[in-house]
């Protein structure tokens, strides 16, 4: 019997769909039952003597991918693919999948979500409350913001709909010829952060490539602006982002993913910044769908596999 090894952590508990699905399909399922994202030495253990892969984003290096001999097929359950060495897994014969459009409503609502929280400082004030303090806080409105979008892909262009019910100016960056039915004014980089109020990121992180939004670059951004990373950790020099936001001249912050995570760095010791620890896509409807797509394309994968 092939087996598969699950890793994500919340796989088939809101919806036991994408388990049945694999059971159906004749496999042993062995899940991650240490309920966390896994190191490149525990996800070595559990590979090696695994045929298929539901992947998280735990690291799928060169050497995790070389010990796992049996292993035919990665499905990752998300749309990054940063996280797996593509290079060695063509090499070994490995196919990859991923399900680019699952998160793609989840990670658009965080980010609106997290633009207004910031503007009108909504966790700052919970946690005053809390703590016994009845102190309002001015605000500011999202309407008449001009938001710069940084790749401007399913994510990014979603982001750009939900947003026009706001009364925003928009205008992106991205570094290929974007086809898209949204017709905004697409910036250089650095005319984009220098003209937006809030810059909001959805590129990857190329590899080997230095952050994005470095020390310059948030230089270059308006004094008092917001920034928000729901995309992935690297994309902002994290030790530059803490001399911005200290200093003032960024007004606010979210991050949603981080250079290391679990994130544990000083960006904590700041009010003026929004941590969240890489739920983009946890929401439940995106999950399971998510979870869904992930064992249908394992399930075509091992058709192909069957066929070569
Ligand atoms: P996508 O591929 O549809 O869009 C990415 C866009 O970024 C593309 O248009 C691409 O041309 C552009 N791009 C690539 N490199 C760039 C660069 N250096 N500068 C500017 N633009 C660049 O991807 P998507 O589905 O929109 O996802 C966007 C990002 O969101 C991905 O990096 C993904 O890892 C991340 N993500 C995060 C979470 C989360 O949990 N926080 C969940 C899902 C996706």
């Amino acid at each position: 019997m092939k087996k598969v090894f699950v890793s994500t952590t919340s796989f088939a508990k809101d919806d036991e769909t994408p388990l049945k699905l694999l059971k159906g399909a004749g496999l042993t399922v062995c899940l991650n039952l240490l309920a966390r994202k896994l190191s490149e030495k525990e996800i070595s253990g559990f590979l090696s003597d695994t045929d298929y892969l539901i992947a998280g984003t735990e690291p799928l290096t060169r050497d995790v991918l070389k010990y796992a001999k049996k292993l035919k097929i990665i499905s990752r359950v998300g749309v990054g693919l940063d996280t797996v060495d593509l290079g060695t897994a063509k090499d070994l014969g490995i196919m990859v999948y991923n399900t680019p459009f699952g998160p793609t409503q989840a990670v658009a609502e965080l980010t609106i979500g997290l633009m207004l929280d910031l503007l009108r400082k909504i966790s700052n004030m919970d946690k005053d409350l809390r703590s016994g303090a009845w102190e309002k806080h001015m605000g500011n409105l999202l309407q008449g913001k001009n938001v710069g979008i940084v790749g401007f892909g399913r994510i990014g262009q979603r982001v750009a709909e939900i947003l026009m019910s706001f009364g925003t100016e928009i205008s992106y960056y991205d570094i290929s010829t974007i086809k898209s039915s949204l017709h905004y004014p697409l910036k250089p980089l650095n005319k984009l952060l220098q003209w937006a109020d809030i810059v909001t990121l959805h590129c990857p992180v190329l590899e080997d490539s230095k952050p994005i939004i470095g020390k310059e670059e948030l230089k270059n951004m308006k004094k008092g602006a917001w920034l928000i990373n729901t995309s992935r950790g690297g994309l902002i020099d994290e030790d530059a982002l803490y001399t911005s936001l200290k200093e003032g001249h960024l007004s606010g912050a979210a991050l949603d993913v981080f250079e290391r995570e679990p994130y544990k760095g000083s960006l904590s010791e700041l009010d003026n910044i929004i941590l969240t620890p890489h739920i983009g896509s946890y929401a439940k409807e995106s999950r399971i769908k998510m979870e869904i797509d992930a064992v249908n394309n394992l399930l075509a994968g091992m058709k192909c596999d069957r066929e070569r």
